[in-house]
């Protein structure tokens, strides 16, 4: 029995039994550097290149550092940033932004009728077809979603409205509610 070989595995110093020796530095065939410096190298599609034909596993490491930094990935974001906040905000513009409020208007429709016209119940999250169906039969009229937040109901019922909101939601005070008057469409 030896007690110097049972203590060697405290005071080994030296090699890493972790790491394999000698590392493996891959150098790349266009550049002749070490792969990893190849991004410095002015030539560095060409390296790419290489890369793809002789170490595809290298060569998907690069890339996929590569495009998430490319110029071509962030107008990708800019396009999709554009589209999310299009048509939908110029209407409600931004939902933090928009104040609970419903408006009701009366606009012409023909040369003698009205129709009445009421903006803003969503913001009470309120179902606007459960509401358009409501007003219908309570009107006794046809009466539809017209728009992202937006009911027409044909005919002129607009100052019943102020009567009928609150007492169908009583989230919603009369005071809540603003009379645009009437409106050219
Ligand atoms: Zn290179």
């Amino acid at each position: 029995m030896s007690a110097e070989g049972e203590k060697q595995p405290e005071l080994r110093v030296g090699p890493d039994p972790n790491v394999v020796y000698p590392v493996k530095v891959q150098y790349c065939g266009n550049c002749s550097l070490p792969i990893e410096y190849c991004e410095y190298y002015p030539d560095y599609p060409k390296c790419k290149e290489w890369l793809e034909k002789n170490l595809p596993s290298e060569f998907e490491k690069v890339k996929l550092v590569d495009d998430t930094t490319t110029e071509a990935g962030s107008t990708e974001d800019e396009k999709k940033r554009q589209k999310r906040g299009g048509k939908g905000m110029l209407k409600t513009k931004k939902k933090e932004e928009v104040q609970k409020l419903i408006t009701v208007s009366r606009a012409p429709r023909g040369k003698k009728k009205s129709v009445t016209v009421v903006q803003g119940l969503s913001t009470f999250d309120i179902d606007l077809k459960v509401a358009a169906k409501f007003f219908g039969s309570r009107f006794a009229c046809g009466s539809s979603v017209t728009g992202e937040d937006e009911i027409v109901i044909q005919g002129d019922v607009k100052d019943d409205l102020f009567d009928v909101i609150p007492e169908k939601w009583p989230q919603i005070d009369e005071d809540l509610i603003d009379d645009l008057g009437d409106q050219k469409r």
